[in-house]
């Protein structure tokens, strides 16, 4: 089957679908070297420590999904993310206070064997102002005869601390243990998304692709609506806009407005406004500048997106700046480097001249519309009987997993739940979401199938 010899040939990429949305948020915090990476990694169970040796390296994601004593949260990672410059103490309350802004509880770690510093006083009195839960963490403290060091740590004013070797695993239970007895159940951050009211959108994009000029004009071109729409409490970061007779409700703006300025942790502080972002939206319009090739920057916040389950739509701004001898880089780089989302609409704008602004609204209803969808079970199942009777699954070490059964577990986005009689490699899954996606449509929304294996 050539269908098949083609994704197989392809890599076998995890399929979307990242954190669900509503789960409650840790977030790691402390000054360099205390012992932070180290943790999250004892937390996320990760055999190699992935600490990192070379600095300016950043990671490209913020949180992980982690599990403890059968709760499942999303551990926010600062580590790795720290550039070492000089006025750093400064900069590591800023940092964390962001962290912190976006989490329902803190794992504050300090170094026992160093004892606090100023740098960690600084941390302190934002974690207070914060409000926000604190488990204070006394790390290396690797034997017995250490914990006097951790008893120090009690003046802080943060309560106990809790000794722990995160580098041996040492009192690690503990500490998870105190974490989820003050992390609520449903994280008042990231929380569920409310039904009805104006569909929400993130613009999102590198910095200086035009995200706060195409709000000004989509804001200019229509009317901002002010007042509160019935039912909903909306952030004053957010804003409602009226597009092709419609409220939009477009979320987290404040930090589209604020010019952010590039500083050597801005990466961080991107990603995090990007994360902040889509947990409050359903769709995502990711600003690209079409004048300019794709950069790594572009990718990472496309990816974001992906992982976060959310629609998706691609915007080209900038069109008047593009150049006819572009036009075929251009078309290359669509192929090669947005491959794994060719499903998502694109639409060239600009939004300095406002020229084909309009079309977003088509482009968002598009995609909500795919997130939404719900495909029966008997009609997905006729689909997929034609199918897997038409290409079956390929035969491997002598044996060929059969599909018996599938199921639409949930939408926004559409996720699919496929009873199988043996694993299902990803080449086939991806072969399946293709006819899936043929079959049914769902542009702009990111699909997920899973396989349950039944003997
Ligand atoms: P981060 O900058 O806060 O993320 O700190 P890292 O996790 O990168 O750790 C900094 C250094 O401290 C590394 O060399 C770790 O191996 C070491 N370290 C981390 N946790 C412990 C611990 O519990 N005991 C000891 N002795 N060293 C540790
Ligand atoms: P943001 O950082 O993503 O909010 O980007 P801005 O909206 O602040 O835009 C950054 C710069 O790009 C400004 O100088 C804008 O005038 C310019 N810009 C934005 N959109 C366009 C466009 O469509 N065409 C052109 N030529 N310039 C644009």
């Amino acid at each position: 089957d050539e269908d098949l010899a083609v994704l197989e040939a392809g890599e076998a990429d995890e399929l979307p679908g990242g954190e669900r949305p509503g789960l409650p948020v840790l977030a790691v915090v402390g000054r360099p070297n205390v012992g932070k990476s180290t943790l999250v990694n004892r937390i996320l169970g990760r055999r190699e420590a992935v600490v990192q040796d070379t600095p300016g390296v950043t990671r490209d994601r913020v949180s992980y999904p982690a599990e403890w004593a059968g709760r499942r949260f999303s551990l926010v990672d600062t580590g790795g993310w720290e550039v070492d410059v000089a006025g750093i103490d400064a900069r590591v309350a800023e940092q964390a206070e962001v962290a912190v802004e976006m989490s329902d509880a803190v794992m504050f770690v300090v170094d026992a064997t160093t004892g606090p510093t100023d740098t960690d006083e600084r941390v302190v009195r934002m974690l207070r102002r914060s409000g926000k839960p604190v488990i204070l963490v006394a790390n290396k403290v690797d034997s017995p005869m250490q914990e006097a060091d951790a008893a120090t740590l009690w003046a802080l004013g943060l309560g106990e601390p809790y000794p722990v070797s995160a580098l041996h695993g040492r009192g690690s239970g503990d500490v998870l243990d105190a974490a989820m007895k003050v992390l609520p159940e449903v994280s008042a951050v990231a929380a569920p998304m409310p039904e009805g009211g104006p569909r929400r959108v993130a613009l999102l994009g590198r910095p200086n692709v035009g995200k706060s000029s195409l709000l000004n004009s989509l804001a200019k071109a229509e009317r901002v609506v002010v007042h509160e729409t019935a039912g909903t409490t909306r952030d004053p970061v957010d804003e409602i806009v009226e597009l092709g007779g419609k409220p939009w409700w477009f979320v987290d703006t404040a930090g589209i407005r604020r010019r952010v300025h590039q500083t050597s942790g801005a990466d961080f502080y991107a990603s995090l406004r990007t994360q902040a972002a889509l947990e409050k939206a359903e769709v995502a319009v990711v600003l690209v500048d079409a004048s300019v090739p794709l950069t790594e920057q572009d990718t990472r916040v496309i990816q974001q997106v992906i992982d976060s389950g959310r629609a998706l739509v691609i915007a080209y701004n900038k069109w008047d700046l593009m150049d006819e001898d572009r036009r075929p880089f251009l078309e290359r780089e669509i192929e090669l480097d947005l491959v794994q989302i060719q499903w998502a609409p694109r639409i060239n704008i600009s939004a300095k001249t406002g020229w084909h602004t309009n079309r977003l609204v088509r482009a968002l209803e598009t995609a909500l519309d795919s997130w939404d969808t719900r495909i029966p079970t008997g009609r997905l199942n006729a689909f997929l009987g034609e199918l897997t009777a038409a290409h079956p699954h390929p035969v491997r070490g002598g044996k060929q997993p059969r599909i018996l059964f599938a199921t639409q577990a949930s939408n926004r986005p559409p996720r699919f739940v496929i009873f199988a009689t043996g694993f299902i490699e990803a080449g086939y899954r991806r072969f399946i979401e293709n006819r899936l996606r043929e079959n049914f449509g769902f542009e702009g929304s990111p699909i997920e199938i899973s396989v349950r294996v039944r003997e």
